[in-house]
């Protein structure tokens, strides 16, 4: 068994915040996903409400249940609200890399990528003084959410421990990143090699955005019932706790989605039902990433 939780630990749980606020949206519009009439105002200040208003109150609810979550936060974000991001980081939580403008890296060029990740590390360090030793990967939806072939490379060179996506062959497991593999259209594909490099597994399904933003377009989001949302992701949590011992759980948050009020009384609702169960450890992904043993 490769990861090794501390004693007593059945099973680890990680909520991990995507802070994209507006990034996401103004890089949508920079790469023509979305129209020039589409973007002022409004709809920015739809994403500024994620830092004003939807940080500090999931940073409520996480300190009500004693947990130190992981933040992978746009550099763009951190230069523009450095004394949020530093709170963050003081209060024990891990910042984690996502790019400097939510930029995906199956869309950029070798060099736009190292700038990318050399401009998000910055951000970040001028904000908290910390390197950040985590990343995930940036969707530009619809049209990109892939890895370029270059990214594991630059990540290793970076010192990345971790990458925190929804690849590699399991669910509820930590592997090691397979980098090289060749997929073709009319043959069986050729699997590269593992590499120094874990995936700490996420899923949409265990997603706010899944349930509340994917909807008719981006500016009109959907509204599902938060019962509804409760259940699936309890039900994902109790397969794991039954199922998979020395598994391994996160949830996939947005400030600007959690953040309003009825999601909020959700994260309190699913926080305080994983919390009364025996044996969970909550912890920062990255260390998650430090219980792997070769
Ligand atoms: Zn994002």
């Amino acid at each position: 068994m490769p990861i090794v939780l501390p004693q007593g630990k059945r099973c680890a749980v990680c909520v991990s915040i995507d802070t994209d606020c507006w990034s996401i949206m103004l890089r949508m519009r920079a790469v023509g996903l979305i129209g020039e009439g589409t973007y002022g105002p409004i709809n920015f200040t739809r994403g500024e409400f994620g830092a004003t208003v939807g940080i500090p109150r999931i940073m409520e609810v996480l300190d009500k249940y004693n947990v130190s979550a992981t933040w992978f936060t746009p550099g763009v974000i951190a230069d523009t609200y450095p004394h949020v991001i530093k709170e963050i980081a003081d209060r024990g939580h891990e910042i984690g890399h996502h790019g400097y403008f939510h930029e995906c890296p199956g869309s950029m060029n070798e060099k736009e990528e190292r700038e990318s990740f050399e401009r998000g590390i910055t951000a970040i360090e001028n904000a908290t003084g910390q390197r950040p030793q985590g990343y995930r990967v940036p969707f530009e939806i619809p049209n990109c959410n892939e890895l370029s072939k270059h990214t594991i490379k630059i990540l290793m060179e970076l010192g990345f421990k971790y990458i925190s996506q929804h690849m590699g062959p399991y669910d509820f497991k930590v592997t090691k990143v397979r980098d090289g593999d060749e997929y073709y259209f009319d043959r069986p594909p050729k699997f590269g090699k593992e590499v120094n490099l874990l995936n700490i597994p996420v899923n949409e399904l265990i997603e706010d955005d899944l349930a509340y933003f994917l909807g008719v377009s981006p500016f009109y989001p959907k509204l599902d019932n938060p019962s509804k949302v409760y259940e699936i992701w309890k039900m994902d949590f109790d397969y794991m706790y039954e199922h998979e011992p020395g598994g391994f759980y996160a949830l996939v948050l947005h400030p600007e989605s959690t953040g309003r009020a009825h999601r909020i009384m959700l994260l309190d609702q699913i926080l305080q039902y994983i919390s009364q169960k025996e044996g969970v450890w909550f912890c920062r992904m990255i260390d998650l990433a430090k219980c792997w043993k070769d």
